[in-house]
């Protein structure tokens, strides 16, 4: 690890001021992915900027929105009684996240600029157009078992890692952003980015910006029936191979609205639109089920050791949707 310099500012103005002097200055929280990433020579800043002391730490109920603070524990609001009530789909996903330890270091904004898993991206002896511009893409052609099946570009098909977001993206959640220029909000679905020409920019922050916070509208019809179902190589400890957040709105057999999202399928959370118009007004059936599954997957790409994607990633649609509607 190279030598870095450290500062802890306890406002959230010194802490903007700082990264916007110092270009190479790179905010820290939990520090359980940035630390890593530093290990290993893929991130090299000159200066951290410890967040930890910043007022951001509240989970509150205000009006009919939940407030979670850029620097709530993710093992914190997984247990919150608030969220447990009213987002059970987001206690869920942080539960299939990382192990306990993890979450106990973990942050709400860190989760959600935690970098991909990709194999190449971590090793700097290996080409990697995320980590080196216009050096290559070693997946692409390579070992590509985890990677991405929709949204990819031939610069990258690296997936988004996070449990979190998955669950964030089906909740129609607004980031909430300030920076040198002042605050602003960011709809969770237009937060991350596909790769296209530019893989290295996983997502629409501007430098300088701190994530302070994310805000979910309260929709009680949909937290009655809401799952994340995750598949992994283990139980614990593991990345999603594919996962997926499911909330329907119900009237007795009838689905008045869905909201679904894909994680472990594409550079960011993926939101199923296609299904989810398909099912509004539609009975809960195993073949309205299969049907919206098949739209969801109509532009999926295989690389080859990743194609099982194709059948896995439906399959655990379906799966899901049917839980949640009581079918068999
Ligand atoms: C072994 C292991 C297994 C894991 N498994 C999973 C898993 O299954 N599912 C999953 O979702 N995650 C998993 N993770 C990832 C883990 O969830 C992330 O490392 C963690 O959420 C990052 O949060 P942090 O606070 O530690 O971020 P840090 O490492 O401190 O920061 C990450 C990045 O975010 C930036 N940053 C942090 N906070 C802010 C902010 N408020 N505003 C602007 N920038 C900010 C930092 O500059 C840095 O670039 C795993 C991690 C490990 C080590
Ligand atoms: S998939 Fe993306 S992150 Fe992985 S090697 Fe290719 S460019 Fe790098």
């Amino acid at each position: 690890m190279i030598n870095f310099d450290y500062t802890k500012p306890s406002t959230i103005q010194n802490a903007i001021g700082v990264l916007n002097k110092d270009a190479g200055a790179q905010f820290i929280a939990g520090g359980s992915n940035l630390v890593d990433l530093m290990k290993r020579g893929v991130m090299t800043p000159q200066k951290v900027v410890d967040i930890t002391g910043l007022p951001l730490k509240a989970i509150e109920l205000r009006e009919n929105t939940i407030q979670i603070g850029a620097l709530a524990l993710n093992s914190d609001v997984a247990e919150n009684d608030l969220i447990k009530k009213h987002l059970p789909l987001l206690s869920q996903a942080f539960k299939a996240g990382a192990s306990a330890q993890i979450r106990n270091m973990a942050t709400v904004g860190g989760n959600m600029l935690q970098r991909t898993r990709c194999g190449y991206f971590y090793d700097t002896a290996l080409p990697c157009n995320k980590r080196e511009p216009g050096s290559g893409c070693g997946a692409l052609q390579g070992y590509n078992r985890m990677h991405a099946i929709f949204g990819t570009s031939d610069k990258c098909i690296a997936v988004h890692p996070s449990d979190m977001c998955i669950a964030l993206a089906a909740l129609n959640a607004t980031v909430l952003v300030t920076g040198p220029k002042g605050s602003r909000r960011i709809l969770f679905t237009d937060f991350h980015r596909l790769p296209g020409t530019t893989p290295q920019l996983d997502n629409n922050l501007q430098r300088g910006e701190l994530i302070t916070g994310v805000e979910l509208p309260l929709n009680a019809a949909l937290a009655q029936h809401s799952l994340y179902t995750k598949i992994r190589d283990r139980v614990s400890y593991a990345f999603a191979l594919v996962s997926v957040a499911v909330a329907l709105d119900m009237k007795g057999k009838t689905i008045q609205s869905a909201r679904i999202a894909m994680g472990g399928v594409a550079h960011k959370p993926w939101r199923l639109t296609a299904a989810e118009d398909f099912l509004k007004g539609k009975e809960a059936t195993l073949n309205n089920f299969q049907q919206a599954a098949s739209l969801a997957m109509k532009d999926a790409k295989g690389y080859g050791y990743n194609n099982f994607k194709l059948t896995l990633a439906p399959n655990t649609i379906v799966q899901t949707l049917k839980t949640l509607a009581q079918i068999s």
